[in-house]
């Protein structure tokens, strides 16, 4: 089939620049560019939240819609200003909230997350299968536990063609609910069986979604390895391990027009890859900015996460008495868990001239920090793909990582046999634990002093093809396999 007859319906909680809590969105807005250009016909089906509705242009209602969950309410098709296709779920009764999609503003869990996501993806299934709307799609791509029950749902409807694709970002979102709101999903009793949806006595949505669709991906070969063991499958090891033939790793990109030093209107200074003394100017505007001491010899790391155990951050708390001592600066953006939030607050108080902590989420700040920063900590404890390391590469900043998933499959340690072949690209370590992070933070301030390694660490850095061209085709090549 020619890719240009292709039809894929994303169905996905976020997308970036219309809503966004993290990597998935960053996804969800750059791929379906890259398969447009390679000739496929993409369209994103999101949630109606208020911001999504409000962001989109060329606004119309495709179709009215009803669910006896969710109450009355609307398909509305329009596009995003980097135009992608959207079909938001206007239903204003489960959708008209803001803020976090998933979390009150406590980091409660929202009440109704289980009705929310179920409508949205009953409404999906039957828009790809031609029962809502005119058109059918050959392909569903659905992304996390949000919309990992359409391929569920679409099992359960006989007439269509219609493959399923689940993209796992994160296995540790499982959409679990207990076990009493099975029955509201309208699924066949058969589908609550250790097969399919139930899991420990509860319903896991990410279970059904492994269990019934087509294919699973997740965002990297490593990642793809580690969910189907003991430890990393997190409860699912075995039944990933049983749907090994249909499980692949395809590595995540980078927006180049989102992410690119040239052109970026949020850094201080634009500056090309290679353009060493560009960078330094935003490394001395960036000191100023934050309130640091301005000391262009100061190696400068950042942090831009989510404070949680996952990203290791707890381990880096205990570091900052560290870093002073060498030298060093720390300049963190993120939330999170209160105690690591917390810790690095403290921190900041006791060293305010070295280490600046801005807690919440700052769009504009994070592109800063990626300028103006020598290194980036990300000492994740499991990593599905990681961005913050691809974006940081464009803007020549050196990734310090944890060596899991992505991580592992995007930066190059600077062992003593890369250094030497000239192709290293950060820091590894591992196991992930105090006592490594520390050798990789001496590890990386000792590569530092030595202007020369350093400067081809920049180099080598900057010349990474961190966009979404190979990754695009490879997820062409699945829908093409599946639809044939
Ligand atoms: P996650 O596990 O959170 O999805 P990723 O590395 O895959 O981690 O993606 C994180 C994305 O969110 C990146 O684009 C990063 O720049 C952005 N990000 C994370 N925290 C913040 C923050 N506090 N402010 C702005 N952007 C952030």
């Amino acid at each position: 089939m020619p890719a240009k007859s292709l039809k894929v319906l994303f169905v996905a909680s976020e997308c970036y620049p219309l809503i966004k809590t993290g990597g998935l969105a960053d996804v969800v807005g750059a791929l379906p560019r890259a398969l447009t250009a390679l000739g496929v016909d993409v369209t994103v089906m999101l949630p109606g939240f208020p911001d999504v509705l409000s962001g989109l242009s060329e606004k119309s209602t495709l179709a009215k819609v009803h669910s006896d969950h969710g109450g009355n309410g609307k398909l509305v098709k329009g596009v995003t200003c980097s135009g992608v296709n959207i079909i938001a779920l206007d239903l204003p009764d489960l959708f008209n909230i803001s803020g976090n999609p998933y979390q009150e503003a406590s980091g409660a869990d929202r009440a109704n997350n289980h009705t929310r996501y179920a409508v949205f993806s009953r409404i999906a299934a039957d828009l790809a299968r031609g029962e809502i709307g005119r058109k059918t799609y050959d392909i569903v791509h659905a992304h996390d536990w949000q919309g990992a029950l359409v391929p569920a749902f679409l099992k359960t409807e006989p007439d269509h063609d219609v493959k399923t694709v689940l993209t796992i970002h994160n296995l540790a979102f499982q959409g679990l609910f207990p076990k009493a709101i099975f029955g509201s999903l309208g699924l066949p009793g058969i589908f609550y069986s250790p097969s399919g949806l139930e899991y420990w006595d509860k319903v896991s949505y990410l279970k059904g979604g492994i269990a019934y669709s087509d294919h699973v991906t997740t965002v990297s070969p490593s990642y793809a390895l580690e969910i189907q063991s003991d430890d990393g499958g997190m409860g699912f090891g075995g039944m990933l391990r049983a749907k090994s033939h249909a499980l692949s790793g395809i590595l995540n990109g980078v927006d180049l027009d989102v992410w690119n030093p040239e052109t970026d209107e949020d850094i201080f200074y634009s500056f090309a890859a290679s353009d060493i003394k560009g960078k330094a100017k935003n490394k001395t505007a960036l000191q100023k900015s934050l309130g640091l001491r301005v000391d262009a010899k100061a190696p400068l790391f950042c942090v831009i996460s989510r404070l949680t155990t996952q990203k290791g951050l707890d381990l880096l708390a205990n570091m900052t008495d560290f870093l002073v001592l060498e030298g060093a600066q720390l300049a963190l953006l993120g939330s999170g868990d209160n105690a690591i939030e917390q810790a690095f607050l403290d921190a900041a108080k006791k060293h305010p001239t070295e280490i600046s902590v801005t807690i919440g989420y700052n769009e504009p700040l994070a592109h800063k920090l990626q300028a103006g920063s020598d290194a980036i900590f990300i000492p994740s404890r499991f990593e599905p793909c990681g961005l913050t390391q691809l974006c940081a590469m464009r803007y020549g900043t050196v990734p310090v990582v944890g060596r899991v998933g992505g991580l592992n499959d995007t930066i190059i340690d600077a062992n003593p046999m890369a250094l030497t072949d000239g192709v290293a690209t950060g820091v590894h370590f591992h196991p992930i634990d105090g006592h490594n992070l520390y050798a990789a933070i001496a590890r990386t301030l000792s590569l530092y002093r030595d202007g020369k390694v350093w400067s081809k660490l920049v180099d080598n850095c900057f010349e990474q093809s961190v966009g979404w061209e190979s990754s695009a085709k490879a997820y062409l090549a699945l829908y093409r396999g599946l639809v044939n």
